[in-house]
């Protein structure tokens, strides 16, 4: 059982041919896992019967069948804030505490129709609005990385509890949403491969949303060859979502003899930023050494605009919170107060009482940028300089000397103790967590983050590599590279 845990899916599937091991067995494995490890606090509800249920098709389909599919018998955690029909989804927020949807997400719909089953859905900072998982009405998610009850570390967010759900061995994959980096922090601090697709690549419908424009749900696992099953099942145009990419989806293949000599790839000096750890940087450098021994035509590269994409993404970020949190008003859905003098203050009361500090800040200054007086200064100005730093990206990977890739890090050190996570306000730690992260969103590109190595802390370590949008395969190849020459010690998970 250790080692089954660390088990790619591709094993698991042999073991279960094999009959060492079967669906039912596995999904009750993964259950046992999830409550052995519960103060971890990766779930806000567990789905038993689901799982349960879903184990046992599964078995159906291996045994009795012979027809496969390709994640059959495989468990996953679905953030809390993707829609599924009959379960809970609770934006980890007082205003959807008992919303029950009536249909899926797609991107649960089609890892159920590719035969996963449903562990439980997974914390989030509320209405993922965070870089912590600290801000969630079912408390704080732990990381398992050298925790004891006294003094451990934050999961990151805001997909903390998806992150910890697979680094913990509950789950073999997990869904995140990245609007601004929450698939890729959480699973840089906890150890795992953390995919941020292309904007369009992945449907969105049923993701409940932050910022529309930038929202993209991620892919969290313990290997880059399980992120790409599990993203060949979920990528593609959807119906339900208009800014899906209309383009077939063209399967991501990973090759045994892929050849790093002709990839070139580029270290953007402005990454460099105040207040990253000299462990970081020292990864960066081994990493880029390690590359260029293979061959990888390394060298170093601008994107001018970087410093000010962290402003440029908190405006954004607050006008789109603004615009979307209105459909919250006490009546629809959600909280509804018992406030009856007059519909404005029934409004007044199930928002105050529904939403966090957190979001109703965000709602406060989106609404000020909005406001007809500050419109052009500063919605359309960072919209501009959106488009700058979308330029950015465009030169660095299509002009003269351009390159395929960027490698930079994702976080800017290992991750913090809770104590000093939160004796900071949301907004600065996000400035500061956001920085290697958000630019990616702003552009729609694709980004992956991988474990490196540990810190003297003994917590991970992790790297980001970006590309062009729809670079997922060529992205993948070389994560797949890195992954194979730092051979990350992934967190054995019978310890915690
Ligand atoms: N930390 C960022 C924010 O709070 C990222 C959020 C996200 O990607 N969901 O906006």
């Amino acid at each position: 059982m250790n080692k089954l845990t660390s088990y790619t899916i591709k094993e698991i599937h042999k073991a279960y041919h094999e009959k060492i091991l079967t669906p039912t067995n596995f999904v009750d494995l993964c259950l046992q896992k999830a409550k052995q490890t519960s103060e971890l606090n990766a779930f806000v509800n567990l789905t038993s019967d689901e799982a349960e249920n879903h184990g046992i098709e599964s078995e159906k389909r291996f045994y009795i069948d012979k027809k496969t599919k390709p994640l059959d018998g495989i468990s996953i955690g679905i953030k809390d804030n993707f829609c599924t029909s009959n379960i809970p989804t609770t934006c980890a927020s007082e205003m959807l505490k008992n919303f029950v949807p009536t249909y899926d997400a797609t991107v649960y719909a089609r890892l159920r129709a590719a035969g996963a089953c449903l562990i439980g859905k997974c914390n989030l900072d509320e209405f993922a609005m965070g870089a912590g998982t600290v801000d969630s009405i079912f408390g704080p998610t732990r990381n398992p990385w050298g925790y004891n009850r006294d003094n451990w570390k934050i999961a990151g967010g805001s997909s903390g509890g998806s992150a910890v759900a697979v680094s913990s061995g509950a789950c073999v994959a997990a869904i995140g949403s990245d609007t601004g980096g929450s698939t890729r922090n959480p699973a840089a601090l906890c150890g795992v491969i953390g995919l941020k697709p292309t904007y369009g690549l992945v449907s969105r419908y049923g993701l409940i949303p932050l910022v529309n424009s930038m929202d993209v749900p991620g892919i969290l696992s313990r290997s880059v060859e399980d992120t790409v099953k599990v993203l060949n099942c979920v990528a593609g145009p959807d119906i339900f979502d208009s800014t899906t990419i209309k383009k077939e989806f063209k399967l991501v293949s990973l090759k045994e003899d892929f050849d790093l000599s002709k990839v070139r790839i580029g270290i953007p000096s402005e990454y460099h930023c105040e207040g990253m750890s000299h462990e970081v940087v020292d990864a960066w450098k081994f990493v880029t050494d390690l590359l260029e021994n293979k061959k990888a035509m390394m060298s170093q590269v601008s994107l001018p605009h970087t410093s000010v994409s962290i402003a440029v993404y908190s405006i954004l970020n607050q006008c789109e919170v603004a615009s979307n949190m209105a459909r919250y008003d006490g009546l629809e859905y959600g909280l509804r107060t018992k406030e009856d003098h007059s519909t404005e203050e029934l409004y007044a009361s199930s928002r105050s009482l529904g939403f966090n500090n957190v979001v109703r800040s965000r709602i406060f200054a989106g609404n000020y940028f909005l406001l007809t007086r500050n419109y052009e200064k500063y919605f359309v100005k960072a919209m501009k300089l959106r488009r700058l730093i979308y330029n950015d990206f465009k030169d660095v990977f299509n002009g003269e000397n351009g390159v395929d890739l960027l490698l930079t890090p994702t976080t800017l050190s290992d991750a913090p103790s809770y104590e000093s996570f939160v004796s900071k306000h949301n907004r600065d730690q996000c400035a500061f967590q956001d920085y290697c992260t958000q630019p990616a969103n702003m552009a729609g590109i694709p980004a992956v983050s991988i474990p490196i190595r540990l810190s003297k802390n003994g917590l991970p370590l992790s790297l980001q590599l970006m590309g062009p949008s729809l670079s997922e395969e060529l992205l993948l190849n070389v994560a797949r590279k890195i992954e194979q020459l730092v051979n990350f010690p992934y967190l054995d998970c019978f310890k915690v």
